[in-house]
């Protein structure tokens, strides 16, 4: 045994080995899948901000956009005014020449912060009102230049209770403390030739980067990283053959049974008949099953994947079934349970952000063999979660997972069987780079019995007869989604704005209600049971409704700021409407910029189609669906801007065979 004298942290050190990590903050850290000192190191941040850009009064005026602007001006003007639970403060700060509005929505507190005739420093962006450029709620200190300009600062994805500067201040403190450096296995000329840095170098620069650049090679490298050991494992897995045995003899009865046991309420189309012989053909089988489903949205992917979890249920084997957001989990667990349970399989959900007492019954529950299907996020494969025989894994809308994490989570499965499922696809040669062995299976066509969807863009002349629309559609009992692409509040645009102005609308008698990614998720389930129940008509959302929300009434989609989205996403978001039979309209507002998009989706509704085009039109194609989302922490990065490294890691692999089992050797 080790002394208990301070010890350097080494790479594979468990994070509470630095000052300041007690027991509570290494499980907090363990949800995020952080555990080791490495795994910090490696958390890629989500983003990089620049602290901002000083600049006078007056070029600060000419500069509305996305540029954080740091200025500083006197006060000569302070109102604030409530409203219910609202409020709003505005400021006037002046240079004595020029004015700038600074306005900071209910956050009543900001008012005791602020003194007619003194000095303040303020950081933020300017956006454009009816009254000329506006600041909202920047970050404030007061005096002249009491900002700092010019730095980059990160943020990363954290779980709760973990914050930013938490985060800053123990990485400072392990690449400070580190025992050794990082070893890089590259060689100088193959990271010259790559232009990147060497990996301890990228470390540093990853948390603490001087510039924009520094940080985006750093991003690089340490991505190069993860490609190198996915594509070690890759082709140590294609060496060994044959794949590792099952643990378990899953029973192969036939697809009708297993239909049966579940009790469907509709009968499987000819193709999910399909799909499901073979899913229960490939669980008999003595090897692993390895299978992406593809299929468009709506085409009915989870039942199979529910069928295929009572299959090897009932040999009783353990299935995991994950998710990549929270609301998709509850969804699929809510919308499950019933079938599952009434047919005697115990189900339960783990998520990141349900209560410890909640995640440790189902914890040892699944230690114990109590539990026979857990639907979860990317908790359900963190390190210390025990599973007594974890027989088969189901990934929902896999293509929202980062590289890294799939690559981690096929490692969890081990021998265990693996369901890939998305409405994405993936072309083959891709698909085979990245996993290894993988079969594939597309599901083409729909259930019977779904309207048909039409797709408007709307000019704004339109939009004087759209309230009169979605008026009637309600007064028929139907209901509407309004999906805007960022939160916003008030003057911003955005989701929140949305909802003040269509709750006071004449719409709004048919209820209204807000669900967006930054609620509670009590608060956000709680609402959108509301609208699955059809108490309230109108639902205003951002685009964490896109996966997952399934209610029939719903026939009419509004998007907002639709060209802030991609094809594929729109896509995906429409396909909550028409999902009853009724006649249903998708209805995009939009900039001219994304007229192209817009047309397509005017024109198709098929996503194998879009996906195809939208392939075709960007060129890079092959990597569409390996967009990743912004929701979930390790290695988030677009393969679009990136697909050069994933080929320079299989050129190096192959011309230097000895790096594979170097990277794959456990740290010092
Ligand atoms: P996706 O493939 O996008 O994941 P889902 O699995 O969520 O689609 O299915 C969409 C809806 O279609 C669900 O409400 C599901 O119950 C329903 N569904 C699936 N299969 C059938 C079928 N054969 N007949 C009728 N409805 C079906
Ligand atoms: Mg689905």
């Amino acid at each position: 045994m080790k002394n208990s004298a301070p010890l350097a942290p080494a790479l594979d050190s468990p994070l509470s080995i630095l000052k300041g990590v007690g027991p509570a903050r290494a499980q907090a850290f363990e949800r995020q899948g952080i555990e080791t000192i490495g795994e910090l190191l490696f958390h890629v941040p989500r983003r990089v901000d620049s602290s901002g850009r000083a600049c006078n009064l007056d070029e600060a005026l000419a500069c509305e956009g996305p540029e954080t602007l740091i200025l500083h001006g006197e006060l000569s003007r302070k109102q604030f005014k409530r409203f219910g639970r609202r409020s709003t403060l505005r400021l006037t700060v002046t240079d004595g020449e020029c004015e700038l509005e600074v306005v900071y929505f209910n956050q009543p507190w900001q008012r005791e912060r602020f003194e007619r005739g003194e000095v303040y420093s303020f950081a933020g962006r300017l956006s454009a009102s009816a009254k000329g450029p506006l600041m909202v709620a920047p970050k404030m200190a007061p005096g002249p230049n009491a900002l700092e300009a010019g730095s980059w600062i990160p943020t990363y994805s954290l779980p709760k209770g973990v914050g930013q500067e938490l985060v800053r201040s123990l990485l400072r403190l392990a690449l400070d403390t580190l025992e050794a450096p990082l070893p890089d296995l590259l060689k100088a000329q193959e990271l010259a030739a790559l232009e990147l840095p060497a990996l301890s170098v990228a470390i540093e620069q990853l948390h603490f980067p001087q510039s924009l650049k520094e940080f985006q090679d750093a991003r690089r490298r340490v991505l190069l990283q993860d490609l190198l050991m996915l594509q070690a494992r890759v082709r140590l897995g294609a060496q060994v053959e044959p794949a590792p045995a099952c643990a378990l003899q899953i029973e192969s009865s036939t697809p009708a049974q297993h239909a049966a046991r579940l009790a469907l309420p509709f009968v499987l189309t000819a193709g999910q008949q399909q799909i499901l012989a073979q899913l229960v053909e490939d669980l008999a089988q003595p090897v692993p099953m390895r299978r992406l489903l593809q299929g468009d949205v709506g085409a009915g992917k989870t039942v199979l994947a529910l069928l295929a979890t009572s299959a090897v249920a009932a040999s009783a084997g353990q299935c995991a079934f994950m998710a990549p957001t929270e609301l998709l989990a509850e969804q699929h667990y809510e919308s499950s349970r019933r079938l599952l349970e009434a047919a005697g399989l115990r189900c339960a959900l783990l998520t990141g952000s349900q209560p410890n007492a909640l995640r440790n019954l189902t914890s040892k529950g699944l230690a114990a063999g109590d539990i026979d299907i857990v639907f979860g996020t990317h908790a359900l494969f963190s390190k210390s979660l025990r599973y007594k025989r974890l027989a088969f894994c189901v990934i929902d809308e896999q293509q929202r997972f980062g590289v890294a994490q799939r690559a981690r989570l096929l490692e969890k499965g081990g021998a265990a069987h693996l369901l890939l499922m998305t409405a994405t696809p993936i072309p083959r040669t891709l698909a085979l780079t990245i996993y290894g062995n993988l079969e594939v299976s597309i599901l083409r066509e729909k259930p019977a019995g779904r309207g048909p969807i039409k797709t408007r863009w709307l000019r704004a002349k339109d939009g004087a007869r759209l309230p009169q629309f979605l008026a009637e559609r309600m007064d028929a009992g139907e209901q509407v989604y309004w999906v805007c692409p960022r939160i916003g509040a008030q003057e911003d645009g955005g989701a929140e704005a949305a909802f003040e102005r269509l709750s006071n609308s004449d719409l709004a008698k048919h209820g209204t209600t807000l669900v967006h990614g930054q609620l509670k998720p009590e608060v956000r389930a709680e609402r959108l049971d509301a609208f699955r129940r059809g108490e309230v008509q109108l639902l205003i959302a951002t685009t964490v409704i896109e996966v997952g929300v399934d209610v029939p009434a719903a026939t009419v989609m509004v998007i907002e700021e639709a060209e802030r989205l991609g094809l594929a996403q729109l896509h995906q978001l429409r396909g909550r409407v028409g999902r009853g039979g009724k006649r249903s309209w998708c209805l995009l507002y939009g900039k001219p910029t994304a007229r192209e998009r817009f047309e397509l989706l005017e024109q198709c509704d098929d996503g194998f189609v879009i996906a195809e085009e939208d392939l075709r039109r960007r060129g890079m194609g092959e990597l569409a669906g390996l967009r990743q989302s912004g929701e979930l922490g390790g290695m988030l990065t677009s393969l679009e801007d990136d697909l050069d490294l994933l080929l320079a890691a299989r050129e190096l692999l192959s011309t230097r065979p000895e790096l594979g089992p170097q990277l794959l050797r456990p740290g010092p």
